[in-house]
């Protein structure tokens, strides 16, 4: 879908065809007061630039395309029109047309540069990422159009899953002055120590670990990670200590750590003080996974009246779709039909809402998921994707 404003940067390409036109049409109407000025600016490209302005890029392609061909000289043309049918998705033929300008001998260095950097995006859009790749480093071994070449070639390691050559690229992208790039890189170091684990074992994804909480104090996913390996060694206190930090780094992620916690003190025996801890989760950020998991832990120790009485109150507070259907299940074990019936309905409907709600979403663009992602599928960025457990009744 193109933006309004998607055409706006060609208007500045085309800038200096214009000011150059207007610059021939002052010096010949001063030779030559009698002779048409339309007979030396091309009253085409004045078409063309309306047809910009007026959101129709066909016409405006149509009245390139004629130019280019009248007059091959022009790079301006050809790097104005090679934008557009990039931007049409017509990639073949931008790629056609700033293949050929590269191939001019006439070029300007800088000229040069441009149609390369215009190259490797026709490449990256129609998905050859090794030549657009190749492009780009090039750019940024002359020293040209550096910072739009780094983030092109990060996209593009990303993409490919090449976290060695996304963390060079980030830290070039930083020495460049762009902010900020830390909890990405912290990613980056998050994604090669899960791949240590799948193929080299904890001792290696141990060392990246480190370092990504090194580079981001504030990496969850790094905690977690090291979470997980205490627990899986056995660990468990350790493990338990390390969970925790979550809470100080992000508690928007506290309900990731729930779950093992409550494991970890279970095989431990420490019950007691895993409710002091969800306790304390519930009074400091709510979150409907403590609730629950706490109204269970009271049910199993006081009864399911205590627990009943617990979620009544944590209701008129923190009202949510599935603390309403831990309730109604604790009331339906009491009551018997014609009531229990009745209740049913209203429990089978609840759990349908509770079904179609997501669990985690993207707080950048919306995307919802029923799994955690540390890079949102839909907009790309890292960390953005959380759990949904806040108040839960529209
Ligand atoms: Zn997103």
């Amino acid at each position: 879908m193109m933006q309004e404003a998607g055409w706006l940067p060609l208007l500045w390409l085309l800038l200096p065809i214009a000011a150059y036109s207007g610059w021939l049409a002052a010096r010949h109407a001063q030779r030559n007061r009698t002779e048409s000025r339309s007979s030396r600016v091309p009253p085409e490209y004045f078409r063309g630039l309306n047809y910009l302005l007026n959101e129709q890029p066909d016409k405006a392609i149509e009245v390139f395309v004629r130019m280019a061909e009248v007059d091959g000289d022009t790079v301006e043309t050809h790097l104005a029109l090679g934008n557009l049918f990039r931007r049409r998705g017509e990639v073949d033929r931008a790629i056609r047309i700033h293949q050929n300008l590269i191939a001019r001998s006439s070029l300007t260095r800088e000229q040069r540069l441009l149609a390369m950097l215009e190259l490797g995006m026709d490449y990256m859009r129609s998905g050859l990422l090794d030549r657009a790749e190749g492009l780009f480093r090039e750019l940024v071994d002359t020293g040209s159009h550096m910072r739009q070449s780094l983030d092109h070639l990060l996209d593009i390691y990303q993409q490919e899953r090449d976290w060695h050559n996304a963390i060079a690229t980030a830290r070039r992208l930083q020495a460049t002055a762009a902010a900020g790039l830390d909890p990405v890189l912290a990613h980056f170091h998050c994604e090669l120590a899960e791949e240590s684990l799948r193929a080299r074992g904890d001792d290696d994804a141990r060392k990246w670990v480190q370092a990504a909480l090194e580079i981001d104090p504030k990496c969850v996913r790094a905690t977690l990670i090291e979470a997980a390996m205490e627990e899986r060694g056995g660990n468990l206190r350790a493990a338990i200590d390390v969970y925790r930090r979550v809470e100080q780094q992000d508690s928007d992620y506290l309900p990731e750590t729930i779950i093992p916690l409550q494991r970890c003190h279970r095989a431990l025996g420490t019950d007691a003080s895993f409710l002091d801890f969800l306790s304390g989760v519930v009074q400091r950020h709510g979150g409907i996974k403590a609730q629950l998991l706490r109204a269970d832990l009271v049910a199993a120790r006081n009864g399911d009246e205590a627990a009943m009485t617990y979620l009544a109150a944590e209701l008129s507070t923190r009202p949510s779709v599935p603390g309403i259907n831990r309730l109604l299940d604790l009331i339906m074990r009491r009551v018997g039909d014609p009531v229990r019936g009745n209740l049913a309905v209203v429990r089978d409907a609840a759990a349908q809402m509770e079904q179609d709600r997501p669990v985690y979403r993207c707080t950048h663009c919306g995307f919802s998921a029923r799994l955690l992602h540390w890079q949102c599928p839909s907009c790309k960025h890292w960390n953005t994707v959380k759990p949904v457990h806040g108040v839960e009744i529209d």
